[in-house]
């Protein structure tokens, strides 16, 4: 049953008047009106029209249980009742934080088993900066101070989690880059292959970290960021020579390696970790989103026993939030990791929603002129807009041609994100292929309109 609320245009006139939106022109937004999302259950959505949305976003990237899990409402409440918050400072715990670091420790890759907590992905990150230059202090290694991320990388919206990411749009926000970050290119083979194989081009964008690496000095690096495939930035999915030679390059010098699964973790890439997909060994895992499903905030950095073991000579550890391993967003979270083991959905993803996902995206664009490349892996996809297949002739930036098509699907009941020239899908874990078959049908008539507009 839909809950009424306001009219549309009553809370639009107020959300305009009082609320700062992320990522959005405040003064268009204004005049456009938010999209108002009232309920939710399973892959849907519905607005405040009543219209029935099919999310092919999982809220952003998190909702991997789908909505209305009435378990995890159910233990929320119980754990409110119970003991609605305590924190985790000056040597105190609850079990419902000891129960999820375990639990996380268990499914991270072997040697990654002491969980941090944290409330977001961007905190998570920032984290991981303070506890990596300290790290090497205590090593004696003080000037291993910078980290290099990459183009189109995205660790999160803080000073630090900003500087760690290569989205140009938001350096030159205020400009707010911090001191002490550097990037490289990002291994994204459509754009910038340039006629190399994959694997040759994957080798390629590796050893662009050992020529930073090299330019900065290597006793200057701390360590290297990259999310195992790159969602934010258009999902950017590596040739298998890529991870390989990034390890080997930093194990070379030395570098820390720490490995971004706040969109891959918790079974997005058909594996619990996208690390685990591509044989990733990291030093530091930050994770979020899946963690709980997005049905709280919380996020947890998984830190290895290199780092662990230096940092646990070290004395006082100065760092937390008040916030860290709310027990409630524990709860959750510990309960979300159940449902998704026990529902079997990491395997469903990798050996049949995934493939069934892939598949049908494929068939989809080899009918179709305006599609370009389908990339990705397990749920996690983006369908590349071209102006022409071949020669590969790229729409001008201006013409907006994604958004345009994001737009018309979102009118046709489809959640969808425009990332540069690319429609990006990450739907809840709990597809079904009826829901991907209707996902495809809604995107073909998006594609279609969008063509026509183009006049294709
Ligand atoms: N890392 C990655 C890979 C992300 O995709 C995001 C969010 N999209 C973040 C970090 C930041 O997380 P949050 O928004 O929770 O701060």
């Amino acid at each position: 049953m839909l809950r009424n609320f306001a009219d549309t245009a009553a809370l639009q006139s107020l959300d305009a008047a009082h609320h700062v939106h992320s990522f959005a022109d405040p003064k268009a937004l204004a005049q456009k009106g938010a999209r108002i999302i009232t309920q939710g259950k399973g892959c849907y959505v519905w607005d405040n029209e009543g219209n029935r949305l099919l999310d092919g976003m999982a809220g952003l990237w998190c909702v991997a249980v789908g909505y209305g899990r009435q378990e995890l409402s159910d233990i929320a409440a119980r754990q409110m009742t119970e003991l609605a918050y305590y924190n985790n400072h000056f040597g105190t715990s609850t079990p419902q934080m000891i129960e999820l670091a375990e639990k996380i420790a268990r499914l991270t890759p072997d040697g990654l088993d002491h969980i941090l907590f944290a409330n977001s992905g961007s905190e998570a990150n920032d984290t991981i900066v303070r506890l990596v230059r300290r790290y090497w202090m205590l090593q004696g290694k003080p000037t291993r101070q910078t980290f290099i991320g990459r183009d189109l990388g995205y660790h999160g919206s803080t000073l630090c989690a900003v500087s760690l990411g290569g989205m140009s749009h938001m350096h030159g926000m205020a400009p707010e880059m911090l001191p002490g970050f550097a990037h490289i290119m990002h291994p994204h083979h459509y754009l910038l292959g340039d006629g190399l194989t994959r694997e040759e081009f994957g080798l390629k964008a590796a050893r662009a970290l050992e020529e930073k690496i090299l330019e900065l000095g290597p006793d200057n690096v701390a360590a290297f960021i990259g999310e195992p495939l790159q969602g934010a930035g258009g999902v950017i999915d590596p040739p298998s020579t890529y991870w390989p030679e990034i390890q080997r390059i930093c194990r070379r010098y030395d570098i820390l390696l720490v490995a971004d699964e706040v969109i891959c973790g918790f079974g997005r890439t058909g594996e619990w970790f996208g690390s685990q997909l591509y044989g990733i060994q990291p030093d530091l895992m930050p994770m979020a989103k899946g963690l709980s499903s997005g049905y709280l905030p919380i996020a947890a950095v998984a830190v290895g026993a290199k780092v662990f073991d230096v940092l646990n000579e070290g004395g006082l550890l100065a760092h937390g939030f008040t916030y860290s391993g709310h027990p409630v967003a524990c709860a959750v979270a510990s309960a979300n990791i159940d449902i998704i083991a026990n529902e079997g959905l990491v395997d469903r993803v990798r050996e049949d929603v995934g493939p069934y996902f892939h598949q049908s995206l494929r068939q989809l664009a080899d009918s179709h002129p305006l599609v370009g490349e389908v990339r990705g892996v397990g749920l996690v996809a983006a369908l590349h807009l071209v102006r022409d297949r071949a020669p590969k002739t790229f729409f001008a930036p201006e013409q907006q041609a994604a958004i345009h098509c994001r737009e018309t699907l979102w009118d046709n009941g489809l959640i969808a994100r425009a990332v540069g020239q690319a429609i990006v899908l990450s739907p809840p874990l709990v597809i079904t292929r009826a829901e991907i078959d209707e996902m495809v049908d809604k995107l073909k008539a998006g594609l279609d309109a969008t063509a026509a507009a183009f006049v294709i």
